[in-house]
């Protein structure tokens, strides 16, 4: 392991998807993206051994926190403390996303196996999310990306592009892991939504996709008189402009959210 870990990685865990950066361009890259200015509030996921951290360290941030699941790595960020540096061990998919106060920006290398269940729960709990750069597999990043139509285009697609834009940054091969994962990776950057734009009733939405995506091949009539006999009529979806005849995955993420509203909205 090269040095540009804040310290020495131990032997990499598997079930905690941890993959060590060792390219020091990829990681200056990656904090680039998150365009940290004085006096943000920051977030590092995942910090492990620190290749991101060493280069977070001497930004002018007001508040860093780095949220880590390894025990071990979270008592090395420990014993090197600096104002405003806080450690949190623990788990972010249990994290409680709604008490972060002000605008975050967030950044992590994300363990793989769990990244696509963080970016939900943050781009919808995360109140003053600023801005985001998150590596993924590509793969995920591709569903991120996609546009209605395609193979790619999903429940996480309507739900991550509801409340935020995503750009992609770059793509980049095994290689610059440590171990190599299996996959192309990918640093995509999450930048909010208007409060216009972004659904009003989440829980509706979510539960609409859900339906929705289970079923992708089928019509989304078929879908709907199946799943919800009570609440579907075929004018919910003539008063919205989709035919009934169409599948889940051609419907624009803003028909997502006017059919979630209008299909569970108390009567
Ligand atoms: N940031 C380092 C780098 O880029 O080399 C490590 C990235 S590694 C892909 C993912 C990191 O996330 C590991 O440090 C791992 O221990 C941590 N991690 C895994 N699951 C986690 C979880 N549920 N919550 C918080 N951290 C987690």
């Amino acid at each position: 392991m090269s040095d540009i870990n804040l310290f020495t990685a131990a032997k990499a865990k598997k079930s905690l998807g941890q993959h060590f950066l060792h390219d020091e361009r990829v990681v200056q890259r990656i904090v680039d993206l998150l365009r940290v200015e004085e006096g943000d509030q920051v977030m590092e996921i995942g910090p492990g051994p620190g290749a991101l951290t060493k280069l977070l360290r001497p930004l002018p941030w007001s508040r860093l926190l780095l949220l880590e699941k390894d025990d071990h790595y979270a008592s090395e960020h420990a014993a090197r403390p600096l104002p405003g540096l806080e450690v949190v061990p623990g788990d972010a998919l249990a994290f409680p996303w709604e008490e972060l106060e002000g605008p975050w920006k967030i950044a992590g290398n994300l363990p793989y196996n769990v990244a696509s269940p963080m970016m939900w729960d943050i781009v919808c709990r995360v109140p003053g999310l600023a801005r985001a750069a998150f590596m993924i597999q590509k793969e995920v990043g591709d569903r991120l990306l996609a546009k209605p139509g395609g193979k790619d285009y999903g429940a996480l697609t309507v739900w991550i592009q509801s409340f935020v834009a995503v750009q992609k940054g770059f793509v980049i091969g095994p290689s610059a892991f440590s171990p190599p994962p299996k996959v192309d990776s990918a640093v995509v950057v999450f930048t909010p939504l208007p409060a216009e734009k972004r659904p009003n009733h989440p829980e509706r939405l979510s539960r609409l996709i859900k339906i929705c995506f289970q079923q992708r091949r089928k019509q989304l009539q078929t879908i709907l008189r199946h799943a919800e006999p009570q609440r579907f009529s075929p004018e919910i979806l003539a008063a919205l402009g989709i035919e009934g005849t169409q599948r889940p995955e051609t419907l624009t993420v803003m028909q997502f959210q006017q059919l979630a509203d209008a299909l569970f909205s108390e009567k």
